[in-house]
C-alpha cells in the first residue's frame, strides 16, 4: 500500500499489484442497472484500478436511495442513463482507503472516509471560471458512473472526507442524502419560530424535518401517504405531528387539521407534481415552497395567486460541497438521532430484495454492506 506523494507510475503499478494480491481477484460482484427497463442484475465485473488523484476505496456501506429505487423500476426521469449501462448503482456511501495513487492530499490508507459522489469535469467554461457548481457536464456516480453497490470503487481525493470521531461507517454513509436535506432547509431559509410543513415522510423528508428543528423552527409537522413505517421512524426521531392523508388528498387532508393557521415554509419531498399546486393553499403570504422530489411529470399551478400571495417557489437538489463538512459535524453530534433513520441493514448481494423492500415501502432507509466490515474495528 502507498503513502501518497508524487512518485513512478512503475512504483504505483507495484503497489496495485500488491493491493491485488492482498485483496484477491481483480473482478468483483457489482449491482448494476444493466438495460432501460425493470430490474437490476447482481453481476461480476472488473475492479476499478485508481488513477492519479484518485482513492480506492473499500465499501462498507452503501445507503439505498429512492433515486435507487427509481432506476430500479425505470418509472421516469432517469433516462439519460440509458446510453450508459451497465452501471453500479449507488451514490451514498463510505468505507476505508485502501490506496491512493499520486498525490494523497493527507488522506492515508485505512482512513473511514463519505465520498461526495458528484465532480465537475474540471473543463467546462463553468469549471475554468472557478463556478464548478454549475458545471454542465459533473459526473455522478450511481447515475452517470460507477457507484457505490459494489465491495471497491475510485474516487477523486479531493471527494473524499474523512469522518469525525465518533461517526462510523453507516453513519458516514448517511452524510450524503443528509447534504441533500441540509441543502433543502437552508434553501427555504427556516429561522427560528418557523412552522414548518414537511410532505413526504421518507429519509429526505425525515432530514428535511431534522434539520428544520435543529434550526429552531417553532413547529415541524410531516405529512405522508398510507406509511405506517416510515410515520415509525418518525417517532422514532421525536417527530409526533404527523398526518397520513390516507387515501385523500393532501388538502382535504390538512384542511380537517389545520384552519386559520398556514405554514412559513413548506418542502416537498414527495416526487407528486399535484402536491406542488395543493401545498400552496397552505403556505403564509410571502412563505416559500421548497421543492425537493424528482417529478416524472409537469405540474400545473395557479400563478394568479402564486403572483397575488407573493409565494416563492425554490428548487433544491445536491448540495453543494460547503455543505458536506457542516453535515460531517452534525453527525459527529447527532450521530445517535440521526442513527434511527436506518432500518433495515443487508448484504450486498440482498440488493435485489433490498430494492424490492424500499420499492413497496418495507423499509425507510436500507443500508447494504458490500464488504462487512470488522465490528471490533
Ligand atoms: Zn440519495
Ligand atoms: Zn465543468
Amino acid at each position: 500500500m502507498c503513502r501518497g506523494g508524487d512518485r513512478s507510475a512503475r512504483t504505483h503499478a507495484l503497489a496495485l499489484a500488491l493491493t491485488r494480491s492482498l485483496i484477491g481477484s481483480s473482478f468483483m460482484k457489482a449491482l448494476q442497472k444493466t438495460a432501460p427497463s425493470f430490474g437490476v442484475e447482481f453481476r461480476e465485473v472488473p475492479r476499478p484500478v485508481p488513477r492519479p488523484g484518485e482513492a480506492l476505496i473499500e465499501i462498507t456501506a452503501a445507503g439505498v436511495c429512492g433515486t435507487d429505487v427509481h432506476i430500479f423500476e425505470w418509472s421516469g426521469g432517469y433516462e439519460f442513463m440509458a446510453p450508459l449501462l451497465p452501471l453500479t448503482l449507488g451514490h451514498e456511501f463510505a468505507g476505508r482507503v485502501i490506496d491512493v495513487a499520486g498525490d494523497a492530499n493527507g488522506l492515508a490508507p485505512g482512513a473511514l472516509v463519505a465520498v461526495i459522489p458528484s465532480a465537475p469535469c474540471g473543463s467546462c467554461a463553468h469549471c475554468l471560471s472557478g463556478a464548478a457548481e454549475s458545471c454542465e457536464r459533473r459526473s455522478a456516480k450511481g447515475t452517470s458512473a460507477d457507484g457505490g453497490f459494489a465491495p471497491w470503487i475510485t474516487a477523486p481525493v479531493v471527494n473524499c472526507l474523512e469522518a469525525p470521531n465518533g461517526v462510523d461507517d453507516e453513519l458516514a454513509a448517511l452524510a450524503e442524502p443528509l447534504t441533500v436535506a441540509q441543502e433543502a432547509v437552508l434553501k427555504g431559509g427556516v429561522t427560528r419560530g418557523d412552522r414548518v410543513l414537511v410532505i413526504g415522510p421518507g429519509t429526505i423528508g425525515q432530514a428535511i424535518a431534522l434539520y428544520a428543528r435543529m434550526a429552531e423552527a417553532a413547529e415541524v409537522v410531516v405529512v405522508g401517504k398510507n406509511d405506517p413505517l416510515r410515520f415509525e421512524t418518525l417517532r422514532a426521531l421525536g417527530f409526533w405531528d404527523l398526518v397520513d392523508i390516507g387515501d385523500g388528498d393532501l388538502e382535504t387532508a390538512l384542511a380537517s387539521r389545520f384552519t386559520s393557521q398556514k405554514f412559513d415554509i413548506i418542502f416537498e419531498a414527495t416526487g407528486v407534481p399535484e402536491v406542488v399546486q395543493q401545498s400552496l393553499t397552505f403556505l403564509r403570504k410571502e412563505g416559500v415552497l421548497v421543492v425537493a422530489g424528482i417529478h416524472p411529470r409537469r405540474a400545473s399551478l395557479d400563478l394568479t395567486r402564486l403572483v397575488r400571495e407573493r409565494h416563492q417557489i425554490r428548487g433544491t437538489q445536491r448540495a453543494p460541497r460547503n455543505v458536506w463538512p457542516r453535515v460531517l459535524d452534525s453527525l459527529a453530534t447527532e450521530g445517535e438521532r440521526f442513527r434511527h433513520m436506518i432500518t433495515h441493514r443487508m448484504s450486498l448481494d440482498r440488493g435485489v430484495e433490498a430494492l424490492e423492500l424500499a420499492r413497496t415501502r418495507r423499509a425507510s432507509k436500507i443500508i447494504l454492506s458490500p464488504v462487512v466490515r470488522k465490528r471490533s474495528s
